[in-house]
């Protein structure tokens, strides 16, 4: 049904014989040249009507990925296509099979809970994995910061390479950085997320680093200078006080997964399976200099806790099929669902 993906490794872990697979992944994806996307977008849409799965999914899962329907289909065609490890493979292709509605016996409120794969590349998933860093990383900045962070943004050169070739330089670059005398002096610890963006113009992967770096002042220029010897050629740094009151965690978990827009662009299926390939393994999320761990916390997915006030009300795909059939239960109780927002119904974008 689907092509299979040629045996690379993609994970950027492979040093120099990186390109020379990268040149194999083209050759076999793309017809040996990425810049042409006509060919390519041809070559990846010959298997007809197996190509777009939304469809032949189960109602819940047409209802978890009603925001999300193309980069749903397409996710599907990359797990297909890429995934070599069954069970992650089934995971991502089941996310959202079974979902069970609850009810707070005491406040009447609605959530769901369900088989989700929690991937940070399942574009329903990786909402309520932001939602969840956003509140660790909100609550780690209130324990162990003071007046005494900064923020910093590291950027690194334009560049025509493979993500997965720009994130291990990326990190290597910051882990040369973080040797350097001006980086020791002023920084204890902290936490860097990495962004990434896609330039369709120039047809260029943007890598950034964001960090929350616990310590004292920096000057920019100094900074900029040391940042460039350890990237190889990029000045482009930014350094800025973190403030109280900054969301400076909703800032930062927003790139957290989030994938860059590449769904309206026509190499589109080739960009997410890149995207998908080089962070397969790879921390997003970088913690340095024996920084103080995330404080734990309950996933908000979890089927909640016998006990507590919430009662199974129902099967979601059962709740969908009676409102085909004019149930008035089944319609009240999915309009509250779709009313709040929660973990499990990601906003639309
Ligand atoms: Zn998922």
């Amino acid at each position: 049904m689907f092509q299979k993906a040629p045996q690379l490794n993609l994970s950027g872990k492979a040093g120099g014989s990186l390109a020379r697979y990268y040149e194999e992944f083209y050759e076999f994806w793309l017809g040996g040249n990425r810049i042409k996307t006509e060919t390519a977008a041809t070559s990846l849409d010959d298997s007809g009507k197996t190509e777009h799965p939304y469809g032949q999914e189960n109602p819940a899962q047409r209802y978890r990925f009603r925001y999300c329907q193309s980069a749903r289909a397409q996710y599907v065609r990359v797990l297909h296509r890429a995934e070599e490890d069954l069970s992650r493979r089934n995971k991502g292709l089941q996310c959202g099979t079974q979902q069970v509605v609850y009810q707070n016996l005491t406040t009447s409120e609605i959530r769901l809970a369900g088989n989700y794969c929690e991937a940070r590349t399942c574009p329903a998933c990786y909402h309520s994995r932001q939602r969840q860093q956003a509140i660790q990383l909100d609550e780690w900045i209130r324990l162990y910061t003071r007046n005494d962070a900064r923020f910093v943004t590291l950027t690194m050169a334009s560049s025509d390479e493979p993500l997965a070739m720009q994130l291990t330089e990326l990190q290597q670059s910051f882990k040369r950085l973080r040797r350097h005398v001006l980086w020791k002096k002023g920084v204890k610890y902290g936490k860097g997320i990495i962004e990434i963006t896609y330039n369709q113009d120039r047809r260029q992967w943007h890598p950034h680093l964001h960090i929350i770096a616990v310590g004292s002042y920096i000057p920019q220029g100094k900074l900029s200078n040391a940042w460039a010897t350890a990237s190889g050629g990029s000045p482009v740094c930014d350094i800025r006080k973190i403030k109280q009151g900054d969301k400076i965690a909703n800032y930062l978990s927003k790139y957290l997964g989030k994938p860059p827009s590449i769904d309206s662009i026509d190499d589109s299926e080739a960009l997410g399976m890149e995207y998908y390939l080089a962070l397969r393994n790879r921390r997003m999320l970088i913690s340095f200099a024996g920084a103080p761990a995330l404080p734990p916390l309950p996933k908000s997915e979890d089927p909640p806790e016998e006990g507590d006030q919430w009662t199974a009300v129902g099967n979601l795909n059962d709740l969908l099929k009676d409102r085909e059939t004019g149930s008035l239960e089944a319609e009240t109780l999915l309009s509250l669902l779709s009313d709040r927002i929660n973990g499990n119904d990601p906003p639309p974008d």
